[in-house]
Parts: C-alpha cells; structure tokens; sequence
C-alpha cells in the first residue's frame, strides 16, 4: 500500500500498518525535513526495520537534491543481511507497482573474512589472520615486487579486479553479501574490493558501526561519503559501548613482553633496509621533513594502520624531528614500552589522568608530549616503508603507539586504571593496564558533525 506522510507518498510493502509505525515514519520525516538529528525509540519486533526504509527510501526518490544517501549501520552480521532483505522486499513492491524497481545500488559491506573468495586466505577464521593473508598478496609494493619476480604470489582476484573490474559499475539492485561473493567469482574479481570501490556510488550502503565509528576503520572506507546522507544506528541500546570501545585501550603484561620483540623484529628490518636499500629510508625521512606523509593514503591495498583519532589540525603539521628517522623512532618507543612496564609494576590499584601520565612521563624520561601524539602515525608511516604487508604480528606495538597517541591526545574524558592482577587470576601477579574512554561521546561528535541526519534508534 501507499501511505501519505505529512505530504510524501511512502510505499509499503506490507498490508497492514501499524500506527506505532505511521508515528515512527512522521517523526522521522521531520528529522529529515530539518536536516537534523533525532533518537528514536520503538519495541522490538514492530517493524522498525521496515518503517525506517520505507521512508527514507520514498524522501530520498523524492528530494534527491536533498538527501543523496542511506548509511545504515547495525552490530551484527545477521542483522546486516536481515535489513537487505527488508530493502529488497521493498524495491520488490516498488517493481510491482510500478514496473521498475528504483534506480539505485544498494549493498552491504563487511570485513574480509566474511567477503573474501581466494580459497587458502578464505579457508581462515580469524579476520586479522585473513587481512594479513591478502595484504601479502595484495600490497602495492609486494605487486611492485612481483612485476620483478614473478614467482612472487598474487591474488588472481584482485588483479583481475585492478585490471578489469575497476571501471565496470556494479549494476543498480540490492546486493547482500553471498551476492556480492556471487557476482565476485562470475567476474573473477574480489568481491570485497567491488564493494569498497561501489561505496562512493551507492545509493544505500549496510554495514557495521565500526565503518562509521572506529576511526581506525571508518577513515579507510567511510572518509569521503557525502555530507547529505542520513546515518542510521539500528539496534543502538549499546551504542554508548561500542564508542567507548573504540576508543579504549587494555595492555597486559603478555603486551608489554611482545612489543618488547615487536621492537626487535622492527629494529631488525631497519638495519637490514639501511644496509640494503638507505634510500628508502631517506626519503621518508624527507617526506616527513615536508610534512607529506600523507602522500600514500590513498593506496587502497596498503594502509591498514591508521591513526586512532588525531583531530584534522594536528595531522596537518609535520612529524616532531625527535621521532622522524626510523631508527630513533624505534629508540623512542623502546623508551616508551620501558616507562609503560615500569609503571605497570605497582602494588595495589593505580587510577590516574592523562596530564598526571604526561606530567610524570616528561619528569622521568623526558618524553614531551607531542611526539607521544604521533606515535600512531609514525608508525603506520614506517610499515609502509619497510613494506611489511602482514601486520597481524605487530598488534602490541600498535595497539602502545594507539596508546600514547590517545593518551597524550585526550586531557578529558578518559581514565587510566593499573591494577596489579587480572580478574581471571586473582591473587597472581599479572597487572593490566585500561585506558578507559569515559565519555562516548568524543567518537559519536565527529559523525554529528559530518554528516547531515544522524538517527539513533533502538527497540
Ligand atoms: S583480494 Fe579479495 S579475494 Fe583476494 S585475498 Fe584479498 S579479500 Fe581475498
């Protein structure tokens, strides 16, 4: 059926509709109308799912010069494929009643490991064993290798996709990911780097919040969606979590001990690459100097470290010359992993503030501030270099360099918490550190700010 909602024909895809329903549509539209944001709240099992599509879908056929796009977010992958289908019963029953299903792409995106086809990397269960896997085969400088040696292993989909599949739009419809994978292997291309190529383009986009608000994520995929979208958060009783999440922190004592040969595996490689190769050394080393080491980001395949969150002022500004060689960077974080060890030997429960952290780290190590903020981003800067593909090792020494970017970047809003034992282990020395986001709202602001519709709804 049709319904009228405060003027704007919404097509329904059902017989009966509830006035919880109509309710949920008219309030919505306002958001729209006012190009603002809104919380809703409807029980579950009401047909939320539904009412949401249904209206966004019949504003954005009807105002496209006003609202160019749908990102809806949901936690898990069942519920990514439960609201494809939902689009699809709908754009079913717009082909029913109006002969042609509306002009537009639709799809769900995910990690790898649920979009991946190459039958040894797709055979992994664990999803950072799987980015690894492909960023061996898939990495701009392992390809630039290969052109040299080509015993070199490739991935046959991804190169299919570069060569062929870059330009091919993927045709209008609702594509749920077993199609994507579907229309992947008929093509011979990646379905994952299809899809992420078609995001730009699409019309309606489903996936995990973490595309949205991870900035370690979202940077990646979600950077240049356009302003005029509405960004939905379904399911969004925890959402609060889930940005906290983000932005949080734990270093265990189990860290401490492997970014502790992290370090001398990294050291290792920059010996090697200077004995071997100084000049690539050198020229990041210029590059930094100019303050372009951005000139890489948009290499699709490689940056798989990005930073936690550093506000858009700071990235602009060139790398302290403390931690600009890669040998001296890798001298810093030792000294840094050393002060973090230390201060995580203490004897009973330990809360502290950032500025109590920078304060007492500058006193005794005299490590200032601004080059603890750039810790992330060295580091990325310098696995592009010494062109490590597999990152899946590395993840204590990156998860302390997201430590000491967050924690020298944030005076408010977060905690430090030391504790000498584990709750598993009570009794047994085993200390853990949290840097804990204490205000969900530092990862929620930036998409409020980005984009025109936020709507946070839940049952
Ligand atoms: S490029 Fe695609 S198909 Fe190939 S390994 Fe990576 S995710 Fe799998």
């Amino acid at each position: 059926m049709k319904i009228n909602i405060d003027g704007l024909e919404v097509y329904w895809p059902y017989e009966y509709v509830y006035p919880e329903q109509v309710l949920y549509m008219t309030e919505l539209k306002k958001t729209l109308d006012a190009q603002g944001h809104c919380l809703l709240e409807m029980p579950s099992g009401t047909g939320k799912t539904v009412s949401l599509l249904s209206l966004v879908l019949a504003y954005m056929l009807r105002f496209p010069d006003r609202l160019e796009k749908l990102v809806y977010c949901s936690r898990t992958i069942p519920e990514i494929q439960k609201c494809v289908e939902e689009l699809r019963n709908l754009f079913n029953y717009y082909s029913e009643q109006n002969g042609a299903a509306p002009e537009m792409l639709a799809l769900a995106l995910s990690a790898r490991k649920n979009m991946c086809i190459h039958p040894e990397v797709s055979a992994e269960r664990l999803g950072k064993v799987v980015d690894g896997k492909c960023q061996q085969l898939t990495a701009s400088f392992v390809r630039a290798r290969r052109r040299l040696d080509p015993s070199i292993p490739c991935c046959d989909y991804f190169e299919a996709f570069d060569a062929d599949g870059r330009d091919v739009l993927l045709p209008d419809g609702v594509y749920n990911l077993d199609e994507l994978k579907a229309y992947g292997r008929k093509k011979g291309w990646c379905p994952y780097f299809v899809a992420r190529a078609a995001v730009q383009r699409a019309q309606i986009i489903i996936y995990s919040y973490h595309y949205i608000l991870d900035p370690k994520i979202a940077e990646l995929i979600s950077k240049d969606l356009t302003r005029r979208a509405c960004v939905v958060f379904d399911e969004a009783h925890n959402i609060d979590n889930v940005c906290i999440e983000s932005m949080s922190v734990t270093i265990t004592k189990r860290t401490i001990d492997r970014c502790s040969q992290n370090l001398d595996t990294l050291g290792d490689y920059v010996k090697r690459l200077k004995e071997t190769n100084a000049d690539r050394l050198q020229t990041e080393y210029e590059r930094m100097v100019e303050g372009l080491r951005e000139a890489q980001r948009n290499r699709e395949t490689d940056r798989v470290l990005a930073n936690p969150v550093l506000p858009d002022a700071i990235l602009q500004e060139a790398i302290p010359g403390t931690i600009r060689t890669a040998e001296h960077f890798v001298v810093f974080m030792r000294r840094v992993l050393e002060y973090v060890r230390h201060r995580m030997r203490t004897p009973s429960v330990l809360v502290e503030s950032p500025a109590a952290f920078l304060r007492d780290i500058q006193a005794r190590m005299a490590i200032d501030r601004k080059p603890l903020r750039f810790c992330a981003e060295r580091l990325a800067s310098l696995t592009r270099t010494l062109e490590l593909a597999d990152l899946s090792d590395f993840g204590p020494l990156v998860l302390l360099a997201n430590f000491a970017t967050l924690i020298s970047t944030y005076a408010k809003g977060f905690t430090l918490l030391i504790e000498p034992t584990d709750d598993k282990t009570p009794g047994v020395y085993n200390p853990v550190l949290h840097f804990s986001c204490m205000d969900a709202s530092i990862a929620i602001r930036p998409v409020f700010e980005r984009f025109q519709s936020v709507v946070i709804t839940s049952g």
